[in-house]
């Protein structure tokens, strides 16, 4: 049994973030993974920060975020690869377009620069977009960055620091007593600590449960592809045609796409993450966007679980009861939110309170949910998003 200030389950680049800014403020961190580090979804992202348009309540954490990314690679000491070009949201038939337009009424309720444009307009940001590209929404805010190289910078960040991260060791209990935490349950022992941070992405439900909480996420899964290197083509982040598209510093374009497969999990086992015929449809749809891609050499191909809850937004919550016990997760835009979560995480965990604005993300907007709500929704392992 060894003893702690703060314990933090995952360390996929939430957990990460949060233990490395735990640590920055001066407290004894310990990271448990049942894997490796940043194995699962924060390696396997496509790495945009999304400014959160369509979801005003977030927006504002977004943008905290994008802050952070602008000195990130100072403050870890290490490359990220963050380049802020912008992103473009684009519709390539009709009913994508009013789709859209519908859509854009959210993000005018944010304060930041978001604009509405034709196809044409789009073509002159992005010469290789196909003909049938009928507009979109711009902002020249929002980037991206390399999800693997990230990841790592925060865990060397964190162990540069003198934190602690322990491989292959998986949580199966969070321990409390007299309605506070007291630590976790591994099959190697204890380990103590009056707070505990749950960032295990769609684990935190099953490492809820046994407290009678509540949190609703739904495990889908995602496909995702990389191209060889090519010549420049655009650095904006671009989402058209139901794929997310970057190019990286080296030129290969890193796309992934849906429709996404709902999945069920187990707490001590490896999640499946087979990739399906799902690629190819990528692959058609990714040459109908961007037609010179047709000669592309497509290097390889994999899949990732993200955790999706109910209003599709970031949950941050501490808890009553148990005392010092707190979580995390971000339906699927976590990598960019990474860097603000991290902060207000380990504001939550040593101060109990933080001055970011997370006050609609809380788990209360759940409070009347009930425990079929996936059943209700058609979320259920083998339905698909569509
Ligand atoms: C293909 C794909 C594309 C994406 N694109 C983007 C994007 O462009 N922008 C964006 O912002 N987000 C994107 N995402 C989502 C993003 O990757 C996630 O929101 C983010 O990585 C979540 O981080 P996390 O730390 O919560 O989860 P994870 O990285 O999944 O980490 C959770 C960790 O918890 C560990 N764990 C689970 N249970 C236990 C346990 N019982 N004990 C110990 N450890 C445990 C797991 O092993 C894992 O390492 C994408 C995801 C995928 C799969």
């Amino acid at each position: 049994m060894q003893n702690y200030d703060l314990i933090v389950v995952g360390a996929g680049i939430l957990g990460l973030a949060t233990a490395y800014q735990a640590r920055k403020a001066g407290a004894k961190v310990v990271v448990l993974d049942k894997g490796a580090t940043a194995y699962e979804a924060s390696s396997r992202a496509t790495g945009y920060l999304s400014l959160r348009g369509e979801t005003p309540e977030e927006s504002p954490l977004a943008q905290m975020a994008e802050k952070l990314w602008d000195g990130l690679d100072e403050e870890l000491g290490y490359p990220t690869e963050w380049t802020q070009r912008g992103r473009i949201w684009a519709a390539v038939n009709e009913r994508e377009l009013a789709e859209l337009k519908e859509l854009y009424q959210s993000f005018e309720k944010t304060d930041i620069a978001f604009e509405f444009v034709d196809g044409q307009a789009l073509r002159k940001m992005i010469p290789s977009l196909t003909d049938s590209c009928l507009g979109g929404i711009h902002t020249p805010r929002s980037g991206h960055a390399n999800p693997q190289r990230t990841s790592q910078a925060f865990a060397w960040a964190f162990t540069d620091l003198g934190g602690e991260i322990r491989e292959y060791t998986p949580v199966l209990e969070v321990l409390a007593t007299g309605g506070r935490v007291k630590g976790v349950k591994t099959p190697y022992g204890e380990i103590h600590a009056p707070r505990v941070a749950l960032c295990a992405a769609a684990h935190n439900t099953l490492l809820l449960a046994p407290f009678g909480i509540l949190f609703p996420l739904a495990p889908v899964r995602l496909e995702a592809l990389v191209t060889t290197p090519m010549p420049p083509l655009f650095d904006q982040c671009f989402i058209g045609n139901g794929l997310s598209v970057r190019q990286t510093k080296r030129g290969n374009l890193h796309m992934n796409g849906g429709p996404y497969e709902w999945i069920d999990l187990e707490i001590d086992k490896e999640s499946p993450k087979p990739t399906t015929p799902i690629v190819r449809n990528i692959l058609r749809r990714a040459i109908e966007t961007i037609p010179l891609l047709k000669g592309a050499q497509f290097l390889r191909s994999w899949a990732g679980i993200v955790d999706m809850a109910p209003d599709q937004m970031t949950t941050i919550h501490l808890f009553d009861n148990p005392e010092g016990l707190l979580t995390v997760a971000a339906s699927g835009h976590g990598f960019g939110m990474a860097p603000a979560v991290g902060v207000a995480m380990a504001d939550l965990a040593l101060k109990g309170a933080t001055s970011l604005p997370i006050e609609h993300l809380s788990l209360n907007r759940f409070r009347h949910i009930t425990s079929d709500w996936r059943e209700k929704r058609r979320w259920h392992a083998g339905q698909y998003n569509t």
